[in-house]
């Protein structure tokens, strides 16, 4: 995949789940193409730690610690984002958690924080978003497009048992991108769900004890893509010309069956 250098200079970027990961990746990455980027999770001193990286390689970072899942929190933040930087062109929604294991098994709650992270933080956030993605396409200054894209997972194309409820919500991210997609298309904000197989990130540590063993063995018997990779998926779509929309990406391990 090729990315010409600093595609999205005077752009600002607002990046969710930046703090490790997939996220963390695309933070960078985006940084490198000149973005401005809003650095979005819960852990502050992570956040910083990032926003110091992209500073010292000559790029442009602010932290907005934030956990997304609050009351009123999508609203704020964006209200904070834009008081800071003026604008937003992109946002990448990679906060996520994927808490499986049997459904019969599954503890109080667990269902419902998959879904608060996955879905109604991605839903909220979206929504607090989109008038100013709107705005910014429209901005005779800017690129004359902007980009929303959700990572949606394998799991969001085919259901998984053992991960119902992740898979459901999964499912959710990949439809809502899709209808969005159509509704957008004409004021050139470009929708995009990029589904990623199994990553090397912390997302597995969070997993209930005695599936999380099962699940990080299965990620040990692959050679599983690295934040990076996903990242440079990410990369490549926020920086095609104006008239290309990568609508779905999906990017899976060479050996993940
Ligand atoms: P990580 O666990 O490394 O990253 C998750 C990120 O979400 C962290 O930065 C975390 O930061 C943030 N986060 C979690 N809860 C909240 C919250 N309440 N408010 C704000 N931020 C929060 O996992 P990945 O990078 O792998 O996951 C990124 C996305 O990729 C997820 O949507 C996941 O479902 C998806 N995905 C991952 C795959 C994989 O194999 N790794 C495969 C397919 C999809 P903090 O704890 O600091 O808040």
């Amino acid at each position: 995949m090729s990315t010409s250098a600093a595609h999205l200079a005077g752009t600002v970027t607002l990046v969710t789940g930046a703090s490790s990961g997939i996220g963390e990746a695309t933070a960078r990455s985006l940084a490198a193409q000149g973005a401005t980027l809003a650095l979005v999770a819960r852990r502050e001193e992570r956040l910083e730690s990032v926003a110091a990286d992209i500073r010292a390689s000559g790029g442009s970072a602010l932290v907005f610690p934030s956990d997304i899942t609050g009351d009123g929190e999508a609203v704020s933040l964006v209200e904070r984002v834009l008081a800071e930087t003026g604008r937003l062109d992109v946002l990448v929604n990679a906060a996520g958690i994927m808490l499986v294991g049997p459904a019969l098994d599954a503890p109080a709650g667990e269902w419902q924080r998959n879904v608060d992270l996955n879905v109604s933080a991605l839903l909220n956030l979206t929504h607090a978003a989109l008038p100013h993605l709107v705005a910014a396409a429209r901005d005779d200054e800017g690129r004359g497009v902007a980009d929303l894209v959700n990572i949606s997972s394998v799991a969001g194309r085919q259901a998984i048992g053992g991960a119902a409820v992740y898979s459901a919500t999964k499912f959710a991210v990949t439809a809502f991108s899709e209808a969005l997609r159509q509704e957008l298309a004409a004021r050139h904000v470009r929708v995009s769900s990029v589904e990623p197989g199994a990553v090397a990130t912390e997302l597995t540590d969070h997993i209930r004890d005695g599936v999380r063993e099962h699940n990080q063995a299965w990620y040990a018997s692959l050679e599983t893509l690295r934040p990076e990779d996903v990242a440079d998926a990410i990369t490549y779509v926020v920086t095609r010309p104006r008239h290309v929309a990568v609508n779905e990406l999906l990017v899976r391990p060479t050996d993940q069956v």
